[in-house]
């Protein structure tokens, strides 16, 4: 037999990952480029991109790379990164992930593919483990409300610092820092004091508040407990004495310490923060992980990030949903006090889900345990004649060694340790759950010291304060309980993913999320040791790999969006909104010109954008949008004439939040730099413009962008994400930096963003292997699709939903908005309506209301094939018949599909007394009955969440009828 000679070359090419990541395939290409008449992807971008923004020429990217190629590379970074025992503390600690949640939430798509859960009925598995990781934090904190999550901890903290001002007696006056406070978190809290006007005061407050500062007073007090020396003290009188002053209390705290030491809520404080990292997050080089807050119950209203709730659906059965969601914080944007929208839920589902399955007992062991491994370190350090500072520590010890702490720290790193250096003559050391007798005798041996691990466990007493001892009860809910063997905890597991609907389950076109493929060559890193192990702050010579890896990152976004320079310390689209704006800020104060402070934003921008602002310490004014969903041009010129002195910035989502490329965007950032003003484009989603334009080529001077949505980090069911900020050159100074890594940003920077200096490192990988498999060709074509995507959805549904805007070719970008007010005005079926019986069909809703109310945003991305494109297609067509059907009186105008959408396979049972038929519920046109997704709860009524707000996991008993 003979074939035809194939060469090595061409084999060894493999299949491009561009065909894995991009749905339609080149036939399936034709098709949609037919259907909306055109003849390539080319040709369909020439006409859909402005000119005037249009790259001149190619990304200047490496090659794509195969799948194996990659992995190899990812290898060969790993491998320059150097895991040694990480004792340095200061808020990241080494943790042990039960497996059994490593791959059955951290690794599973399940999990990981989940979008926010604004749409409840389908995340009713995701809440319930957000409930759990409350029920947890106002547990462990004795204050009753926790949110479910935060950025990180200094961001948290820093967050508290805004809510005391904000609830507080005190209106003006300092904010009042512990000195024992970690430095990162102090250093955050500079960071965003400075721009709102609060002068920070840090002191040693073990001796109380000092007179001096008291009489400017003081509006809030932040204390750390345990201390970042390690020192346990009793706060109750200072607590007390700061309460007296009217100033609000917090308190930062270790969960694992509050196993054994008395509540911050017991003590006193009226805020909790921290962070859940220890509860089986891996440190990732500093994140992502989830923060936390928990509150008294009178600040429950005004606390900052999302918080679930427990509420009823219309059969009266207990369900999940976000609380108070109309009120979350962002959204009422410069009214916000908080600008946080994606935190960080798949890390807090996993804590929770540590707690879970430890129970309070296994939780108490491990900090026993830990706290032994402090004290009997402690005691062959005191008996080899070492100084330890404090006679009362949890898992942190203070060694005094005059002139000697480098040599001992150096001596620890040749033992595989990493300790801390405080200063010349103070080395810090921090046990946790992966401490072990080795580790013990590396430490004493560089301290030049020789203990026996069972002689020093006999004599070493406990170091835990009497008077902290903790005596409640805490985590007593049965889900603390029942999950106690493995197979009980995967069975749990599975349930709760069963109940949601993922990317895994089917295509979730929402309009400014980009809800893209997540390969699993992108994730697999991420849960190496080599990138999951490493202290954020360990000797940059351990972390070159890392350190490699995040610099070729940073350049090459620089070439996707055309900065000069990247930073990708921001965790959150939201931060590197603000560390943007704080650049700006920085840049004009330069100048001289400090009373450039105004912000403008069109009124259809994303509510972070205006949150952001505020908290940059500026003030937002408002463009109006007009009718075809561009900024009005006439009010944007007065205004920027009405506020030409004082004009600091524009900020302007690109393409448009309406889904459109608009045509005078050149003319808009002219405008703005003329008037001596700075252009913020707003890149969260860089889906429609990644190959084709770059916004610091085409006017932009700064940019965030989501690499949690274009750069394909998972959404995490809410989280985590990162947010890079672009800029150009002559705000490259004014970039983030960090207090404890100056590798980490310019000298003259900003401050911290971020709790840790590069942000959430740990999921950086998953965007290097993306850009990496693409190459620059990939990346563009993706692009392309994305818009083809777009414009066959739009073109497909025209005829029965109008699209409301369109840019140059009657086109759309990415994404495109239908509107269904006509049709509930014609009909009285709600835009709720057809979102929720989107479920029945199989489908996750569209973004609905935003950012034009009655409407849906489609944004279909590039990774869904044709098959997909169409269900949807086909599924919003049969909807539209359906209303049809109520319009025309066909069916009922109160009791029909629609209206009682979703339908359970519980309310099959019993009696049916609908007008139409069991079927028309649940398998409507296209569902086919063997494949089709089940929700597990009715339609749930928020209001009544929202009146009985319920934020704990409820008794179980407490909603029988
Ligand atoms: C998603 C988004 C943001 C906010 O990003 P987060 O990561 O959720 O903080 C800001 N602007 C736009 C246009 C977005 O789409």
């Amino acid at each position: 037999m003979t074939t035809n000679r194939i060469s090595l070359t061409e084999l060894e090419s493999g299949t491009p990952f561009e065909h894995r990541h991009i749905g339609p395939d080149h036939e399936a290409q034709a098709k949609m480029l037919a259907h909306i008449g055109f003849g390539s992807l080319d040709e369909l971008t020439a006409t859909a991109v402005p000119d005037v923004i249009k790259s001149a020429e190619a990304l200047g990217l490496p090659q794509a790379r195969t799948e194996a190629e990659v992995l190899q590379e990812l290898h060969g970074l790993a491998d320059r990164n150097q895991v040694l025992a990480s004792m340095i503390g200061l808020g990241y600690y080494g943790t042990f992930t039960p497996p059994v949640i490593l791959r059955n939430v951290m690794e599973n798509p399940a999990w990981y593919t989940a979008y926010t859960p604004y749409q409840p009925e389908i995340s009713q598995g995701r809440l319930e483990a957000l409930l759990n990781f409350q029920t947890m934090v106002a547990d462990l904190t004795g204050l009753p409300t926790s949110g479910s999550s935060l950025l990180d901890e200094g961001t948290a903290a820093a967050e508290a610092m805004a809510l005391s001002r904000r609830v507080g007696k005190v209106k003006q006056g300092v904010f009042l820092v512990d000195a024992d406070c970690l430095p990162q978190t102090i250093a955050v809290i500079e960071t965003r004091a400075e721009p709102t006007g609060v002068e920070v005061v840090v002191a040693d407050l073990s001796d109380g508040i000092p007179a001096e500062v008291a009489e400017r007073g003081i509006f809030g007090v932040l204390l750390q407990y345990p201390g970042a020396s390690g020192a346990v003290r009793d706060p109750r009188a200072l607590i007390e004495q700061a309460h007296e002053l009217g100033a609000v209390v917090t308190v930062a705290a270790d969960l694992l310490a509050l196993t054994l030491l008395t509540s911050p809520g017991e003590l006193g404080a009226d805020i909790a923060v921290g962070t859940t990292q220890r509860f089986g997050v891996p440190m990732g080089f500093g994140g992502p992980h989830a923060g936390f807050m928990a509150v008294r119950d009178q600040f429950a209203r005004s606390l900052p990030g999302r918080l679930v709730g427990v509420s009823v659906d219309a059969d009266g059965n207990k369900a999940y949903r976000l609380a108070l969601q109309t009120r979350e914080q962002h959204i009422r944007r410069e009214k916000a006090t908080s600008n946080i929208c994606t935190a960080q839920v798949l890390l807090a589902v996993m804590a929770g889900m540590y707690a879970v399955y430890h129970g309070p007992e296994g939780l108490r062991t491990i900090a026993r345990r830990t706290h032994r491994y402090a004290a009997v370190l402690a005691e062959g350090l005191r008996a080899g004649g070492v100084e330890i500072v404090h006679d009362a520590y949890f898992d942190t010890l203070t060694a005094r060694v005059p002139g000697r702490a480098a040599e001992v720290v150096a001596a620890a790193r040749e033992a595989g340790v990493n300790l801390r250096q405080v200063d010349a003559d103070l080395v810090g050391i921090a046990c946790d759950e992966t401490t072990g007798r080795a580790q013990l005798a590396g430490v004493w041996g560089a301290f030049g010291v020789h203990g026996d691990v069972e002689q020093l466990d006999a004599a070493a007493a406990e170091a835990l304060p009497e008077a902290l001892r903790r005596s409640d009860d805490y985590l007593a809910h049965p889900v603390f309980h029942q999950y106690r063997s493995e197979t009980a905890m995967l069975r749990y597991l599975r349930t709760l993913a069963d109940k949601d609907y993922a990317l895994d389950r089917g295509m979730i076109p929402l309009g400014s999320c980009t809800m893209k493929l997540n390969a699993t060559t992108e994730m697999e890193p991420v849960t190496w040791p080599a990138f999951g192990q490493l202290h954020p702050f360990a000797p940059a010579a351990q972390a070159q790999g890392y350190l490699t890896l995040i610099q070729e990152l940073e350049e090459r976004l620089a070439t996707v969006t055309g900065y000069d320079k990247v930073s990708i310390q921001p965790n959150a689209g939201s931060q590197g909104e603000l560390a943007g704006l704080l650049a700006v800020r920085a840049y004009h104060r330069a100048n001289g010109d400090e009373q450039r402070t105004v912000c403008l934003i069109p009124s259809s921008a994303h509510g972070t954008n205006a949150a952001s602002a505020v908290m940059a310490g500026m003030k937002v004014v408002v463009v109006k949008t007009g009718e075809d969903g561009e900024v009005d041009a006439d009010d944007l010129h007065a205004k920027i004439e009405k506020h030409r002195d004082e004009l600091a910035v524009l900020m302007v989502t690109y393409p448009s939040t309406h889904g459109v490329f608009e045509e005078h965007i050149t003319e808009i950032c002219a405008a703005v730099h003329d008037a001596g003003g700075q252009v913020y484009v707003d890149g969260a989603n860089l889906n429609a413009l990644v190959g084709l334009a770059e916004p610091g080529k085409f006017g932009g001077d700064v940019s965030h962008l989501n690499l949690h949505k274009t750069f394909c980090i998972p959404h995490g069911g809410g989280g985590p994400g990162v947010g890079p900020v672009g800029v150009r050159a002559h705000l490259a100074p004014y970039l983030p930096n960090h207090p404890l890594q100056p590798g980490a940003g310019p000298e003259t920077g900003v401050g911290p963003i971020s709790a840790a200096p590069w942000g959430s490192a740990g999921i950086l990988p998953i965007s290097w292997a993306y850009v990496r498999l693409m190459g620059g060709e990939g990346l563009k074509r993706a692009t392309q699709v994305a818009v083809l995507s777009a414009n066959y959805i739009a073109k497909r549904l025209e005829p029965h939903y109008p699209v409301l805007y369109t840019g140059p070719g009657g086109l759309v970008a990415h994404e495109c908005i239908i509107d269904v007010r006509p049709l509930t005005k014609a009909t009285g079926v709600s835009i709720d309506d057809v979102a929720k019986r989107l479920i029945d069909y199989g489908f996750h809703a569209p973004t609905m209301s935003f950012p034009v109310a009655g409407t849906l945003m489609i944004e279909p991305t590039e990774s869904e094939d044709l098959g997909e494109l169409d269900r949807f297609c086909d599924a919003m067509i049969a909807i539209r018949a359906e209303i049809e059907k109520v319009g025309t009186g066909e069916w009922d105008k109160d009791d029909n599909p629609l209206r009682n959408a979703p339908h359970t396979a519980a309310a099959l049972g019993g009696d049916w007394s609908h007008p139409y038929t069991r079927e028309e519920a649940v398998f409507p046109s296209g569902v086919e009955a063997a494949e089709k997704y089940w929700p597990p709860v009715r339609r749930i009524d928020g209001a009544f969440g929202d009146r009985n707000l319920v934020c704990s996991c409820p008794p179980l008993d407490a909603y029988d009828n």
